[in-house]
Formats: structure tokens, C-alpha cells, sequence
């Protein structure tokens, strides 16, 4: 799979609101459908390399819950929830982030240029990442 075909972008129009679309990229993912460059993973979520990376490291987190939003993450259980947050700190400390920093993104929406539309936040370290925005 090369970059172009790995990238869907959720519309221009599209409502956070919308309901969950099975054909979205890492739901894919998920399925075993396209295959990705794992870094770890638990019960509830994946973790993987970001196709298009911005830093030396930059790894996504997912829930393998179908939630779009993370207003509809909030609404999972606890124990769902823990999953996703231990995985986090799991990449963040697999990938030898935690001496020198990080940065956790969450883009959500049309205004945060969310592109895929399943929950993911995105780890990103290995150098000085600059301002959060230009
Ligand atoms: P966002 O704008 O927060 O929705 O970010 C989505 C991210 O997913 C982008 O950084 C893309 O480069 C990345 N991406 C899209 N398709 C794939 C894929 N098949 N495997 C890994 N990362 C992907």
C-alpha cells in the first residue's frame, strides 16, 4: 500500500456527528483488510506508524472500538478507556520518549482537519517538534 491509497479523508462537510463509517481507513486497519506497521497493541487498541510521518517517531493510537470522535471515546466504558490510555504510555515509553518529550495530537472534526474519521491520537518525539502552531 502506498501513501495515497492509505490516506481517506473525511469530507469537507463532514459533522463530527456523523455517524461511524465502516470503510474508513483504520477501520480497514483494524479488520485486517490493509495491513500496517504495528508497534504494539492490547486488548482495545492498536498502536502503529503513521503512514505520512512529521517526526522521527510518529505513531498512532486507535481504539478498536468504532468511535469516530473523542466525545464518543468518552462515552465507552472504563475498562475500554484504560486500554487506550495504557497503550499510549506503552508507545511513549517502547519508543524512548519519555527522557526527552513528546507530543500527543488529537485533531478532531473539520476545524481540526481531522482526516481519518476514527478516534486516534497521534505520538509524535524523536526531535525539537517547534510551537504547536505556526
Ligand atoms: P488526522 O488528520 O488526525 O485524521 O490524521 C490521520 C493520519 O493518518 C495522517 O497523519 C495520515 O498520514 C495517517 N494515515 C492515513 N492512512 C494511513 C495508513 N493506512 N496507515 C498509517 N497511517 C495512515
Amino acid at each position: 500500500m502506498n501513501k495515497e491509497e492509505g490516506r481517506e479523508k473525511m469530507s469537507e462537510n463532514e459533522d463530527t456527528e456523523d455517524a461511524y463509517d465502516v470503510e474508513n481507513v483504520f477501520a480497514k486497519i483494524l479488520r485486517g483488510e490493509l495491513r500496517c506497521d504495528k508497534v504494539c497493541e492490547n486488548e482495545g487498541a492498536l498502536a502503529f506508524r503513521d503512514v505520512s510521518p512529521r517526526a522521527p517517531v510518529h505513531v498512532l493510537v486507535i481504539p478498536k472500538a468504532s468511535v469516530k470522535t473523542w466525545d464518543a471515546w468518552l462515552e465507552l466504558g472504563l475498562e475500554e478507556r484504560e486500554y487506550f490510555l495504557t497503550l499510549v504510555r506503552e508507545v511513549i515509553e517502547v519508543e524512548g520518549l519519555k527522557k526527552g518529550g513528546y507530543r500527543v495530537v488529537m485533531n478532531a472534526g473539520r476545524d481540526g482537519c481531522q482526516e481519518v474519521p476514527h478516534f486516534h491520537m497521534h505520538i509524535l518525539g524523536g526531535r525539537v517538534l517547534g510551537k504547536i502552531l505556526p
